[in-house]
């Protein structure tokens, strides 16, 4: 068995900095962090367009109150108040504290840390590595990592929480390099897993975001928080889905349809192309729907519409956004200079999560907590982003909570004793999952069972939903469910074994997968990503609450939590 005082799943933003934050509180300290992937493949590595904080450089104006309205809004009113005033009033700090360590953010002229526009904000507070920050921040914080003693796993896949009498105690382990199970104890678990975009066939997300995190924790017996609220991202990359970043947009791209019409003047007049995601996903489906989207071959009635950057010249291309370029460049062999870009919405984020407090500790129910639990980032909802993120607020949750969540294990860990556990009947049960799964000879690839799972979700719960179509969804997915006792894997061997992490990813999609259906199923409401057609309205008397959907053999089950409301009473939401 291997003991630390603390374990962190996941090396992305989320992970990576409260395990910083840690060593930096307590030298010496013995923390490990474990990446299925290396840390620095993490899917935070990906993130484009910028890290929100009203630094002021750009816009005088702004403050943290406004982005605490503007990200209250873009939420439709379901984010927990308490945790955006964190969230936004610890912005600069934390992006001064990132430069400090080493992130080169993008300059003004005068040297200052530039800033841009970006959906559903009011002020130009987005800081940036040209379309790359994601890539600057993690490589630093990582390298900085190294730096301080915190022992890491790289390509180790986590594949349980172990939770006993409310406490968690560690998790069991396998290492892809050599098939190896480990136990690990710890006075202190964290989960900083991310999203789950792969439970939808079309996404931007990276291989690897399968929900594991989410899927543990609610097969513990824990519930999930709001799960209904997928995010689709306006402007994915026709037919592959891969992001094609808001920042084009907020470098002055327009969204055109086949008559070649700006059509967002008809659905957020005052902020056109930069209304907040929900709103502009929607814009293009409807324009689809109605027969306005475009063919490959330019002729209408297809299924995309067009990103137009062609006015903005090459220049400012190429100097402000220059992946966006190569990407659709190198994947649809367009030169978006020149030729305007195929998108459409493509599954993005993950609004719900394990739910946690402000100081990153997940809830067993709404009143109780978990003792030595802890989550942050994209797997967590604590809830900043309620029903609706707004760009740039992710990575900036996952360091002001990473933060602060490394705090608050630091401050907790020093009195807790390692737990005791029984290792030999966890190592028992880990090899009997893995064996039974080997020894399986079914009639269906993984692959196979996979894209029905993916294929289902997105047509029965994708941007617009309803009851008939999602009660169709579920039975669907529980026959797909069904058929995953009769997989076969090919790769029997101990090395290297993909297909085998495959197949538990699987699982954790179908766990993911029916808890966002089910309680899309049962919010009755319109509010914020989550539009349905038989109940078009938002519903404040009946559903401004969270969902906590607890997961069990037996059956899902919803119970409520009230939304915190300290500074704005709900408001229509109109832009
Ligand atoms: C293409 C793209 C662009 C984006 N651009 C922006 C942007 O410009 N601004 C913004 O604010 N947000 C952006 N986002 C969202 C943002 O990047 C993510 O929400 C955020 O980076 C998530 O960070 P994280 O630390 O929570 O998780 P991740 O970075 O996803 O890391 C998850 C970690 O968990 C590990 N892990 C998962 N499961 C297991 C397991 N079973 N065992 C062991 N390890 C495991 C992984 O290996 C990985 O290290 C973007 C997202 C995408 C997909």
């Amino acid at each position: 068995m291997l003991d630390h005082d603390v374990i962190i799943v996941g090396g992305g933003l989320a992970g990576s900095r409260a395990a910083l934050e840690i060593a930096g509180l307590l030298p010496g300290i013995n923390v490990g962090l474990i990446a299925k992937t290396h840390p620095i493949r993490s899917h935070s590595v990906a993130a484009q367009g910028g890290i929100a904080a009203t630094l002021k450089n750009v816009d005088t104006q702004d403050s943290w109150e406004s982005h605490a309205f503007d990200t209250v809004k873009g939420s439709d009113y379901l984010a927990d108040q308490d945790a955006v005033a964190i969230l936004t009033q610890e912005a600069p700090e934390v992006v001064f504290d990132l430069e400090h360590r080493g992130v080169l953010f993008s300059r003004l002229p005068d040297g200052r840390i530039a800033q841009r526009a970006f959906g559903g904000h009011s002020h130009n507070r987005t800081c940036y590595a040209a379309d790359k920050t994601g890539h600057a921040i993690l490589h630093e914080l990582i390298s900085n990592l190294m730096a301080c003693g915190v022992t890491i796993y790289d390509e180790w896949y986590v594949m349980r929480l172990i939770l006993e009498d409310n406490q968690a105690k560690g998790v069991v382990m396998y290492h892809l390099l050599d098939g190896k199970v480990e136990v690990v104890r710890a006075k202190s678990v964290m989960f900083a897993t991310g999203g789950y975009g792969r439970v939808f066939n079309t996404t931007s997300n990276d291989y690897a975001s399968t929900g594991d995190g989410l899927a543990m924790t609610a097969r513990a017996g824990l519930p999930l928080e709001d799960m209904e609220f997928v995010q689709f991202h306006p402007t994915g990359l026709y037919p592959v889905g891969v992001l094609i970043s808001e920042a084009v947009r907020g470098e002055g791209a327009y969204l055109i349809n086949s008559d070649g019409n700006r059509f967002m003047h008809h659905y957020a007049p005052s902020r056109m192309e930069l209304a907040p995601r929900d709103i502009t996903s929607r814009a293009i489906a409807i324009e689809i729907g109605k027969g306005r989207g475009i063919f490959p071959n330019g002729s209408p009635g297809g299924p995309f519409v067009y990103l137009d950057l062609r006015h903005m010249g090459r220049e400012k291309i190429m100097s402000r956004i220059p992946f966006c370029w190569e990407e659709a460049h190198r994947l649809v062999g367009i030169d978006a200079s020149i030729q305007p870009i195929p998108v459409r919405p493509t599954v993005h984020y993950s609004m719900g999560g394990i739910p946690v407090n402000t100081h990153g500790q997940v809830r067993r129910n709404s009143q109780e907590l978990v003792d030595g639990f802890f989550a942050a980032g994209e797997a967590a909802c604590v809830s900043v982003h309620g029903a609706n993120r707004l760009g740039s607020n992710s990575l900036l949750e996952c360091v002001v909570f990473g933060r602060r969540t490394g705090t608050a294990i630091a401050s907790s860990v020093i009195t807790r004793k390692l737990p005791d556990l029984d290792e030999a009947h966890y190592l028992k049960e880990a090899h009997h999952q893995i064996q039974s799964l080997l020894d399986q000879r079914g009639q269906y690839r993984i692959a196979e069972i996979r894209q029905a799972y993916q294929d289902c979700m997105t047509s029965f719960c994708g941007v617009f939903r309803s009851s008939a179509l999602m009660e169709e969804g579920l039975m669907q997915l529980r026959q797909i469910q069904s058929r995953y006792g009769q997989i076969r894997l090919d790769d029997q061997g101990s090395c290297w074994n993909t297909e085998l992490i495959e197949a538990l990813e699987l699982q954790n999609l179908m766990v993911v997968g029916e808890l966002i259906l089910f309680s899309a199923l049962n919010r009755k409401e319109s509010r914020g990503s989550h539009a349905r057609e038989d109940f078009p309205e938002r519903d404040d008397n009946n559903f401004l609450h969270h969902t906590l959907a607890f997961y069990s053999s037996a059956g899902i089950e919803i119970s409520l939590m009230p939304v915190v409301i300290s500074m704005f009473h709900p408001q229509a939401r109109q832009y």
